[in-house]
Parts: C-alpha cells; sequence; structure tokens
C-alpha cells in the first residue's frame, strides 16, 4: 500500500510498504519522520565536503579513486583520525606512553595512506590492535620509499550492492560466503550489531568480523546470506553481495527462510536439530521415539534407524524439515519394514506346525474327524 506524507524537512513523499497495515503505520511514521531523499544525498554531500574540508586544514592529503569512494573514504579517514587521537589520549592519561606511542605512529601511516579503497577495504578493522600491530609491522619492514602499509585481498564490488530506500546508516555492510560460513563486516554500529545477532552471527575475532557457519538447520548459506540482507537493508543499511546470484535474490525478495526444525541422516543414525528453546519439539521427539541422544559435538538429537516410524509422526506433526539423506533413509527404512512383513508367513508356518502338532496330540479330535470321514 502507498503512503502519503510530509517529511521533516518539509518535502512531500510517498513510500510503497508491504505487509499487515498495522506493521506499515508505523513504518510509515519512521519513514517520514526523516528527511527526504533529495535532502538526505545533500546532508551526507556536505558531511563529505565538511570531511574534505577538514582534511585539508589538518594538511592531509587528497584521497586517490572514484568520486564515490574518495568521499566514503574521506569520512572513514576523518572518523578514524578522530578514533586514535581520543585513544592516544586516553593512553596517555594512564600512563601507557609506549602504546600511546605507538598508536601516532600508526596515525603517520594513515596520514600517508591515500588509496580511497584501502580505507574502504579495510574500516572494519583499521581502529583495532591487532590491525594497527600489523600495520606497524608492515611499515617497518618496508624501505621508505615504498611506505604504504599492504591491503588483504579484499574489494567492494559496486556492482553487487543493494540500497534501502531509506539509507540511515554510512557506507555499506559487505557479505561475504566461503563454502558454508557467512562473513558480515562493517564498522563497529550497535545497531548493526543487534541485527547480525538476531540472525544468530557471532564475532569472530580472527576473521575482525561477525561469522555465521551454517550448520544442518541453517539451510543454505546464501538463503541465509539474503535473509541478512533483507533485515539489514530495513535497518537503513546498504549492502554489497557476495554474488550476482544472491543480489537478484535480494531485488527479488526471493529465499527460503530459515527453518529451524530439521531431520537429518549420517551413516549411524538420524539427527534431530531444533533450537534449544524449542520445548515442545524437545517433548514431542521424547515422546515418540525411543533412545533419542543428545550429541554435543553435532548440536543435536541423534535416534536409532529402527526409530523411523517415530521421526515420520514427528515430520508430519511438528513441521519438520528432511535432508535429502533423512530423505533416503526413511525411505529404506520403510521398504525394509514391509520387506520383513513378507518374513510373516515363516510365523504362520511355525503356528500351522504347531497346530498340526496339536491335532495330533489330541487324539480325540482326529479320531472323531477320522470316524467322520470313515462313516
Ligand atoms: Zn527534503
Amino acid at each position: 500500500m502507498i503512503y502519503s506524507g510530509t517529511h521533516i524537512c518539509g518535502h512531500p513523499g510517498s513510500v510503497n510498504l508491504y505487509g499487515p497495515a498495522q506493521n506499515c503505520k508505523p513504518r510509515a511514521d519512521k519513514y517520514f519522520s526523516q528527511p527526504c531523499g533529495a535532502c538526505r544525498l545533500k546532508a551526507r554531500e556536505e558531511e563529505y565536503r565538511r570531511n574534505a574540508d577538514a582534511a585539508r586544514a589538518q594538511g592531509l592529503p587528497e584521497l586517490t579513486g572514484s568520486e564515490k569512494q574518495v568521499a566514503w573514504a574521506t569520512t572513514i579517514r576523518a572518523n578514524l583520525m578522530a578514533t586514535l587521537e581520543r585513544n592516544i589520549t586516553w593512553l596517555k592519561g594512564k600512563e601507557l606512553m609506549e602504546w600511546a606511542g605507538q598508536v601516532s605512529e600508526y596515525q603517520k601511516i594513515i596520514v600517508q595512506t591515500t588509496s580511497a579503497r584501502w580505507f574502504i577495504e579495510n574500516r572494519s578493522v583499521l581502529a583495532r590492535g591487532p590491525f594497527i600491530q600489523k600495520a606497524l609491522q608492515a611499515q617497518r619492514s618496508l624501505s621508505p620509499e615504498t611506505q604504504s602499509v599492504e591491503s588483504p585481498a579484499i574489494s567492494i564490488n559496486e556492482q553487487l550492492m543493494v540500497r534501502p530506500e531509506l539509507i540511515t546508516q554510512p557506507g555499506c555492510v559487505e557479505i561475504r560466503i566461503t563454502e558454508r560460513r557467512i562473513l558480515a563486516i562493517y564498522e563497529r554500529n550497535d545497531a548493526f550489531r543487534r541485527i547480525v545477532y538476531r540472525q544468530r552471527f557471532r564475532w569472530s575475532a580472527e576473521a575482525g568480523a561477525w561469522h555465521l557457519k551454517c550448520l544442518i538447520q541453517d539451510g543454505e548459506p546464501e538463503d541465509r546470506a539474503v535473509e541478512l540482507a533483507m533485515e539489514l537493508l530495513s535497518g537503513g543499511f546498504a549492502v554489497a553481495m557476495p554474488s550476482e546470484k544472491t543480489r537478484d535474490m535480494v531485488i527479488r525478495g526471493v529465499y527460503e527462510p530459515r527453518h529451524t526444525r530439521w531431520i537429518h541422516a549420517t551413516l549411524s543414525s538420524f539427527e534431530v536439530y531444533f533450537e534449544r528453546e524449542d520445548q515442545p519439539a524437545r517433548s514431542a521427539l521424547s515422546a515418540l521415539t525411543r533412545y533419542p541422544k543428545w550429541s554435543n559435538p553435532r548440536k543435536c538429537y541423534t535416534v536409532p534407524f529402527s526409530q523411523f516410524e517415530g521421526l515420520c509422526e514427528l515430520i508430519r506433526l511438528y513441521d519438520f524439515r528432511v535432508s535429502w539423506a533423512a530423505r533416503q533413509r526413511l525411505t529404506q527404512e520403510r521398504a525394509r519394514l514391509e520387506s520383513a512383513a513378507c518374513v510373516r508367513p515363516v510365523t504362520i508356518k511355525k503356528e500351522q506346525k504347531d497346530g498340526l502338532k496339536q491335532i495330533l496330540t489330541s487324539s480325540r479330535a482326529v479320531l472323531s474327524d477320522l470316524m467322520d470321514d470313515e462313516v
């Protein structure tokens, strides 16, 4: 539904929102509580200009790169310099002179670095201790002529960027996928942290970023990346997607939402996945199957193959998704049960044999039968 209104800057506007009306109204209110697109753009350009003016006044060199990159990187550098300045003051206050000295040395490296791309690529780690150490080491190992900090192989592909209708956050979140791991890279920001945390991302000190290792119950990494991007977009963040395909998925809004209940199978047992706080699933599992066992390394319950009938009930009643391997195994177990039914004639035969024996040993019955025939 299209909502019309007046932005806080006084300009009229309209916004198309999807979903139940009671959800849309507050979103529309929020939308109009912000300046209109043109005013926001103007404000951002003014901020860039202010930062560029301040940089010139401080004697910082012009950055190199595309116009957009330079504008963004100038802001990153301005924020970084301010942060480092605060750190130096704080360290001096604690009489940690050696550390304060290291940070000012690092500041000098920053001042000498003119590649806008370098600031953008490293923006999430620039103010972090380990990165500062690395930068200092790299600098010391270089000859004075070639003074620039080694840049890790990170790059934002502007072609893969998606923007919300209302950008309220600076810069761009970069999402990367390597095999089943997703990284979300951005500067330190509380709104960002709340969103990634809700999507089950956790901080990885080693990667210097938030990450999610996709387990079975997380589904496909691409779906999780797109789901995160959707949340970030509605939080006002621009996002750089890891691929053309995921960017398309975001634009079309097509992805498999995270499903929390899963049945998987290994070579030795079924695995049942659900969330820790999912009490109904837990009770149903113990009611419908025997010997479910918690596996700490796998973070799931394992259930013997013999319990497949109970699992079928669980799947039917509790909306569990079934992985390909588990589906194969369920079919196999059912077929085994059906072929086991063919064994039944053996038991019947045994009963017959016993019955015959009974008849033979019960002389009265045999005699009366024989007598009837004889007569
Ligand atoms: Zn306006």
